[in-house]
C-alpha cells in the first residue's frame, strides 16, 4: 500500500470515527459512503435499505460479496484521541475501521475492474450491534446471486499485521433470555400463605447451572450465564413477581438445541414444583458464525501472502455475519488491530484501533475477492 493511499484511508477512518451513528440511524454514514464510492466512480445500487449501502464492481458471474458493518454504540468516548467522537456515540467496536477498509478495497478493485473475472458486491451493512442489519440486507435481496461472502472483525488482542482464522465455528451462537416468574405475594412472616417468587427464581438460577456442567460433553462447550435478577423491593414483603435474564453461547447447532431444550424444561418444572407461573422470552440474536469448511482453508493459505496468519480458537462473542452464512458459504476472520498489553476490549469507552492495522484489512478483502472470483469462476 502506497504512503498516499495509507494517509488517505487513515483520514477517512478518522473522519468516520469522529462521526459515529448508532444502529439503524446511520444516515450520515450512509451518505458519506455513497459520496466516497461515487468519487471512485462506483455507483451505489438501489436496494430498499433505510441505512447501509450496496454497490458492485465488475460484471457477470460469479458474484463475491465483501461485507463491512457501519454502526456505532451509544457510549461516551474516553480515548483522548485527536479524532475522538464528542456526539455521545462511539465506534467502540471498530466498525469505522471495517467500513474504511472496504472503501479501500473498493478503490483497489475499481482500478482492477477490467481484469475482474466476475462481480464484487460491496455490502456496507447497518445495524450489526442489534443483530438486525444482516437480516435487513438479506430481506432486501442483498445476497441474491452471491456465491460466497467474506467479512472480518478487528481484534484488539492481535497485532496489526496478524490475521486469525479457523474452519467451522469461529464465533458463538447467542441466545438471549428473559424469564418472568409469577408467585403469590405474602407477608414475609407468613410465607405459607403465598408462593415465594424469590425462592423460585433463586432455585431456578441454581438448577440452570447444572445444564452445562452435567449435560454437555466435556469435549464440547457451552456457556450459560444469568446476569440480572430483579425481584422484590423491601425486607418484609414476599413479592408476587420478578424476572431474571442472561445469555447462552454455543458453537454447535445440536448442542444449542439441547441446551435450549433443557433450559426450557428446567425453568418450567422448577416453577411447577412451587406452583409458580413462568414465561420465557427469547431475544433476536445471531446463530453460530460458521466458516465454510471448503473455502476457509483456501482463504487461510491465500492470506499468508500479506499477513501473519494464525489458527484461532472460536470466540464466545456473537456476530450477525452468521445470518449470511446460514444462506451461503462465508469466511469470517479476525484482523489484528492493537495487540498492546492490556489493550481495551470491544465496547469499552477507551477502545482503540491502531492505524497501522489498515493494510492487512484492505488486502484481506481484495485478495479474498480475487481468489474467490477465480475459485467460483
Ligand atoms: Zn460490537
Ligand atoms: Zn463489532
Amino acid at each position: 500500500m502506497s504512503d498516499t493511499f495509507y494517509q488517505k484511508l487513515t483520514a477517512v477512518r478518522h473522519y468516520i470515527h469522529q462521526h459515529p451513528e448508532v444502529s439503524e440511524n446511520e444516515y450520515e454514514t450512509t451518505a458519506y459512503i455513497k459520496e466516497h464510492l461515487r468519487n471512485l466512480g462506483i455507483k451505489p445500487l438501489d436496494y430498499p435499505l433505510p441505512t447501509g449501502v450496496i454497490a458492485e464492481i465488475g460484471h457477470g458471474e460469479p458474484v463475491i460479496a465483501l461485507r463491512a458493518d457501519i454502526d456505532a454504540l451509544p457510549i461516551q468516548e474516553k480515548t483522548n484521541l485527536d479524532y475522538a467522537s464528542h456526539n455521545g456515540a462511539m465506534h467502540a467496536c471498530g466498525h469505522d475501521f471495517h467500513q474504511t477498509s472496504l472503501l479501500g478495497a473498493a478503490e483497489v478493485l475499481k482500478q482492477k475492474e477490467a481484469e475482474l473475472k466476475g462481480t464484487v458486491r460491496l455490502i456496507f451493512q447497518p445495524a450489526e450491534e442489534n443483530f438486525q442489519g444482516g437480516h435487513q440486507v438479506i430481506a432486501a435481496g442483498g445476497i441474491e446471486g452471491v456465491s460466497a461472502i467474506v467479512g472480518y472483525h478487528n481484534n484488539p488482542h492481535l497485532k496489526p499485521g496478524q490475521l486469525a482464522l479457523r474452519s467451522g465455528a469461529i464465533m458463538a451462537g447467542v441466545e438471549q433470555f428473559k424469564v418472568t416468574v409469577k408467585g403469590v405475594s405474602a407477608h414475609a412472616a407468613r410465607p405459607d400463605l403465598g408462593i415465594d417468587t424469590v425462592l423460585v427464581i433463586t432455585t431456578i438460577v441454581n438448577n440452570l447451572q447444572s445444564i452445562v456442567s452435567r449435560t454437555v460433553s466435556p469435549f464440547q462447550s457451552a456457556v450459560l450465564s444469568v446476569t440480572h435478577i430483579d425481584v422484590g423491593n423491601t425486607w418484609n414483603v414476599l413479592p408476587a413477581k420478578g424476572f431474571f435474564e442472561g445469555t447462552i453461547r454455543t458453537f454447535d447447532p445440536d448442542i444449542r438445541l439441547s441446551v435450549v431444550d433443557k433450559f426450557t424444561k428446567m425453568v418450567q418444572t422448577t416453577a411447577e414444583q412451587f406452583g409458580a407461573d413462568v414465561e420465557i422470552v427469547w431475544g433476536n440474536s445471531p446463530r453460530v458464525t460458521f466458516n465454510d469448511t471448503t473455502i476457509t482453508p483456501l482463504i487461510f493459505e491465500n492470506s499468508k501472502k500479506f499477513a501473519e496468519v494464525i489458527e484461532t480458537l472460536p470466540s464466545t462473542g456473537g456476530e450477525d455475519f452468521a445470518a449470511y452464512q446460514e444462506k451461503i458459504p462465508g469466511v469470517f476472520a479476525f484482523v489484528g488491530s492493537n495487540g498492546e498489553d492490556g489493550a481495551p476490549d470491544w465496547h469499552h469507552d477507551d477502545f482503540i484501533v491502531r492505524d497501522e492495522a489498515l493494510p492487512v484489512a484492505v488486502h484481506y478483502f481484495v485478495e479474498s475477492a480475487l481468489y474467490l472470483l477465480e475459485y467460483y469462476g
